[in-house]
């Protein structure tokens, strides 16, 4: 069975379109909540699947779900103020508590769902971790297909590597970084027949739109102003933009938030092009030239994507296009953020609520940055995305926590990151009572 993700003409990915006409759209985005009372049925009780009418392309028999999208949307006023917003503004969508531990499931629960329809033996993709994390415990608790998964030699956090290995998924570290690992696996799947899951996938953008869904669900269905997300591959950034462009067409939401994608700065790809250089969607005919010659000069002079905030640690966004269609759609804009910026940040959701990854705070550091240029107004409503949990990487939490800027450049191979500014740091003791009571008081 040959599975395309792009086009054989021109090369750009595939997208999913429906025939809206033709199917069951529900007349407003209250008649989900009829679904809460069925909780006992695992497609009711999905966060993906409960919205399965507006991503409608499986039969329910062949829908594959292990209860991810339990998450929830948490209003935080630490972190507001940590940003700049007036009370209330700020709140937290915390994607990290899905099975996985990111919001990879929900795109995957709908590759897998996909990978069964088409009865896939095996299913591959390239990841810096939470990519294969996600696809192997699909594979582990579904036990419809085998999983190989490629990671490259850049940094992967231990929680997401353990993940992969502990599911029994076959791994393959490729002496290369990312952009390698996915430039060979979409080539293994080629030459194999394998199906892949990495998120030139059209079906996992599919089942990613159902985060904004949720974030909709959880404000009483009104939309907000601003919809924050960190940007790697640009599959989640895409599929908030699709998310909204159809909800709006389909006439069940009447206005479109505006959309941040926050890009790491040793990771900047979409910055430097929409940015610094205007690349715009325009009507799908983008400035390709330019795109090109940033890529070819990228390979002339062998700049990596360096960023501790490692799922984010990608130079060629394979949703590049998709991305811009979603930015011209959601009136979007684009950031950078230092390390220092998303460590600090990440340490602020830490204290003020249930904590996230590094690539996550880029999200809180980038909204930090749009409030302080005045993008962001201090009374707008401002969400967001945590996309992965706090587990994921302990290493970079207690490197920060203890104040050791020199573990970044050991440990984590990070320069740059010079203050702990809210360091939390262990306090050593000596194991005596009245050492220990002195300390307390101090
Ligand atoms: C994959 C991932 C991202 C990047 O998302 P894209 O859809 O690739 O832009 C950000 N944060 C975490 C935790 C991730 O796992």
């Amino acid at each position: 069975m040959d599975v395309l993700t792009s086009c054989p003409d021109c090369g750009s990915l595939l997208d999913i379109e429906y025939e809206w006409d033709k199917l069951p759209v529900p007349k407003s985005m209250r008649e989900f909540e009829s679904r809460w009372s069925n909780r006992r049925d695992p497609l009711d009780f999905s966060g993906v699947w409960r919205f399965r009418s507006l991503l409608p392309f499986a039969a329910d028999k062949d829908i594959v779900t292990i209860g991810e999208g339990q998450t929830i949307l948490q209003q935080s006023p630490a972190v507001g103020k940590y940003v700049g917003m007036n009370a209330g503004g700020l709140f937290l969508q915390y994607e990290g508590l899905n099975p996985s531990g990111s919001f990879k499931d929900n795109g995957m629960t709908a590759a897998s769902t996909h990978a069964r329809m088409v009865g896939a033996k095996v299913a591959a993709c390239a990841s810096t971790g939470n990519t294969s994390a996600s696809l192997a415990i699909y594979a582990s608790t579904a036990q419809l297909f085998r999983v190989v998964v490629f990671v490259g030699s850049g940094k992967i956090a231990y929680g997401k590597l353990s993940q992969a290995l502990d599911y029994n998924a076959k791994t393959l570290q490729v002496l290369g970084d990312f952009d390698d690992a996915l430039e060979r696996v979409r080539e293994v799947a080629g030459e194999r027949g394998i199906y892949l899951c990495n998120s030139v996938n059209p079906f996992r953008l599919e089942g990613q739109k159902t985060i904004m869904y949720r974030v909709l669900e959880s404000l009483n269905w009104q939309v907000p102003d601003w919809i924050v997300v960190p940007g790697g591959n640009l599959g989640n950034s895409s599929a908030f933009g699709k998310a909204f462009t159809e909800l709006k067409a389909l006439g069940l939401i009447d206005r479109i938030p505006r959309l941040a994608v926050i890009n790491a700065a040793g990771a900047n790809t979409l910055y430097q092009l929409y940015e610094e250089r205007g690349v715009r969607w325009d009507g799908g005919m983008s400035d390709h030239s330019t795109v090109e010659t940033f890529f070819s000069d990228m390979d002339r002079e062998n700049r990596k994507a360096s960023t501790l905030a490692s799922a984010i640690e990608i130079n060629r966004p394979v949703n590049l296009k998709k991305c811009l269609r979603a930015l011209d759609a959601c009136d979007g804009v684009v950031r950078q953020v230092t390390d220092q910026e998303i460590l600090d940040a990440k340490a602020q959701v830490g204290a003020g609520g249930f904590g996230c990854e590094p690539a996550s705070a880029a999200s809180v550091a980038g909204a930090k940055r749009l409030r302080a240029e005045g993008v962001i107004a201090p009374s707008d409503r401002v969400v967001c995305i945590l996309t992965g949990h706090q587990l994921k990487d302990p290493d970079a939490t207690v490197a920060y926590h203890s104040g050791n800027t020199d573990l970044f450049e050991e440990k984590l191979g990070m320069r740059g990151v010079k203050t702990a500014e809210y360091a939390n740091s262990p306090i050593v003791v000596e194991n005596n009572l009245q050492k220990i009571i002195e300390v307390l008081e101090r």
